[in-house]
């Protein structure tokens, strides 16, 4: 059995880890810089799918329109957007920019890229041992919850899940994305607020959002 590791070796490891994630130049195909949250411990790990291109040069997850409708979401469970980038990892599904597809919007990446960035993912929940996962979108959803077969199975509950050798509970999202209709139109505006009303009910979320 691998002992654990106390926390702030943890730490020190996932600090080391985002130094090296930010180095990674693994995929030829994806367009760089590397966007990372802080390396910070914490009983709640957001995944995104893949950044946009306004990330890259602001140097940090959500950094545009679909950040602002999200964390806007998180201020209604009493996280504005500093504390959460301070309180919770964000990790995503793949870092860097995939690029436009052929029908304009951002394209999805392939399969050979989740995979390379999910070795990222999978050191990431070792290390920052997580309670509750929120998967931002269909991407981010099939990597923790692969059955999951339409949004509306999974989204406004509360999930238990093993997530790379760990179990957790898993609470997603739908994408805040303004091209997306779902979570402003029935049944995902009422899955939404469910889904919202859940992480904020849940005790991992309780202990970000009270941590002083
Ligand atoms: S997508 Fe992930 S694995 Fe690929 S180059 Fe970017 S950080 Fe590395």
């Amino acid at each position: 059995m691998v002992p654990r590791m106390s926390p702030p070796v943890r730490l020190a490891a996932l600090s080391a880890h985002v130094t090296q994630l930010l180095a990674c130049r693994a995929c030829p195909k994806m367009i760089g810089p590397v966007v990372s949250g802080r390396p910070v411990l914490s009983p709640v790990m957001l995944i995104g799918q893949a950044p946009g291109a306004h990330e890259g040069p602001a140097g940090k997850p959500f950094a545009w329109t679909a950040g602002k409708t999200m964390f806007r979401w998180f201020g209604e469970l009493g996280v504005d957007e500093a504390a959460f980038r301070e309180r919770v990892y964000m990790a995503a599904v793949c870092r860097c920019f995939p690029g436009k597809g052929d029908k304009g919007g951002d394209r999805v990446p392939a399969p050979d890229e989740i995979a390379r960035c999910g070795a990222h993912l999978a050191a990431e929940v070792r290390l920052v041992e997580p309670r509750l996962v929120i998967p931002v979108g269909k991407l981010a959803i099939a990597q923790v919850l692969p059955d999951a077969a339409q949004l509306v199975d999974v989204v406004g509950r509360v999930t238990r899940a093993r997530f790379h050798g760990r179990d957790l509970d898993v609470a997603p999202l739908p994408h805040p994305s303004g091209a997306s209709t779902w979570h402003r139109t029935e049944p995902g505006k009422t899955l939404l607020a469910a889904a919202l009303a859940a992480i904020g009910a849940h005790p991992a979320w309780a202990a970000v959002r009270d941590r002083v």
